[in-house]
C-alpha cells in the first residue's frame, strides 16, 4: 500500500536526510581523511590537549638537544667502513647503510640533513644548544654506535634521529620509532621518557605536515624495536622520526618539496620543544 507523503513534510525529510549526508560525510573525512586516488588513510591523532609550544629565544635555554641525520652522502663510495660490524646493544650490527631514496632520485642522506639543518635553526631560536651528530652531507658515516655516543656525551635532553623510509611503494605516511629494551638491557631507564618524546612528536609532526600515519606498518604511527643500535646504544630520552616513505609517490613529492620540509622542520622543533617543556611542567614530576 502506497505511503502517501504531504509535500511539505516531503521537503522537511529531504532535508534531513542532507543534513545527515553531509555530517556523515563530514565526520567520515575527518577521521580517515582521503589520498589522491580516493582510498582512506589515516589521519594523524591530534591529541586534544595540545602542550604549549613557547617560542620566546630563552624558552629552551640551558637545554641540548641532538638532532641525528641519518645515513651520509660519502657511504655509498665506502662501503667497507659501511658495512662493518659494530657494537649495537647485546649484538653486532653494520655501521650503517646508504639509506633510501626517490625513484627521482633525491636520497635520504641529503633529505635528513636538510631537515636536521631547518629543524636546529628554530630549536637554536628558542634557546637549546643543537648538536647535529655530522657536519656536512659529504662525509661517511658516523656509525650507529658513535652517533649514539654523541647524544650521551652531549648530555642531550632529547635526540631525534630523522629519517626517511623506503617502503613498500603503496604505502603511505610518517612514523615514530621508540626504543624497547635492548637485548643487553641497558637501555631500560630511557624507555620510559622516550615513549613521551615520541608521542609529542608524532602529534606536532602530524599537525604541522598533514603527513598521515604510515599505513604500511606499526600501529597508530609508532613501532617499538630493539634492533635498532642507535636506540639501543642511547642513555638520554632517543626516537627515530621516519618522516615518509620514499618510495611512495605522494610522500616523495613531498620530501623533495622545500616548502613542505620547512613545516616537517616546524613539527620535528615542536614536537621536541612540547616534550621538554612537559618534563618541566609541575604535572610531569614523579609522583611519591
Ligand atoms: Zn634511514
Amino acid at each position: 500500500m502506497p505511503v502517501w507523503v504531504r509535500p511539505s513534510m516531503l521537503a522537511q525529510i529531504v532535508g534531513v536526510v542532507a543534513v545527515a549526508l553531509v555530517a556523515g560525510f563530514g565526520l567520515r573525512f575527518a577521521l580517515t581523511g582521503s589520498d589522491q586516488h580516493g582510498a582512506p588513510v589515516p589521519r594523524p591523532a591530534v591529541s586534544p590537549a595540545v602542550s604549549p609550544v613557547a617560542d620566546g629565544p630563552s624558552a629552551l635555554a640551558g637545554r641540548t638537544v641532538v638532532l641525528d641525520p641519518g645515513h651520509n652522502g660519502g657511504n655509498s663510495r665506502a662501503s667497507a667502513a659501511i658495512n662493518r660490524p659494530v657494537p649495537a646493544g647485546g649484538f653486532d650490527k653494520e655501521c650503517d647503510t646508504v639509506g633510501a631514496q626517490t625513484d627521482g632520485g633525491y636520497p635520504e642522506h641529503a633529505f635528513t640533513f636538510d631537515l636536521a639543518q631547518r629543524a636546529a635553526a628554530i630549536l637554536r631560536s628558542r634557546g637549546a644548544r643543537v648538536v647535529l651528530t655530522r657536519p656536512d652531507d659529504g662525509g661517511v658515516g658516523p656509525c650507529i654506535d658513535e652517533r649514539a655516543k654523541i647524544g650521551n656525551s652531549a648530555g642531550a635532553a632529547a635526540v631525534v634521529s630523522i629519517h626517511a623510509d623506503g617502503g613498500p611503494a603503496e604505502g603511505r605516511g610518517f612514523h615514530v620509532i621508540a626504543p624497547a629494551l635492548s637485548p643487553d638491557r641497558a637501555n631500560a631507564a630511557i624507555l620510559a621518557p622516550s615513549s613521551r618524546l615520541a608521542g609529542t612528536l608524532r602529534s606536532a609532526f602530524g599537525r604541522a605536515t598533514g603527513q598521515p600515519l604510515a599505513d604500511y606498518l606499526g600501529k597508530e604511527g609508532m613501532t617499538i624495536r630493539s634492533d635498532l643500535g642507535g636506540l639501543n646504544l642511547s642513555r638520554v630520552p632517543k626516537v627515530f622520526l621516519e618522516c615518509g616513505n620514499m618510495r611512495n609517490r605522494t610522500d616523495a613529492a613531498e620530501i623533495v618539496d622545500p616548502a613542505w620540509r620547512a613545516r616537517a622542520a616546524s613539527g620535528l622543533a615542536d614536537g621536541v620543544t612540547a616534550f621538554l617543556l612537559e618534563a618541566d611542567s609541575p604535572s610531569a614530576a614523579p609522583t611519591r
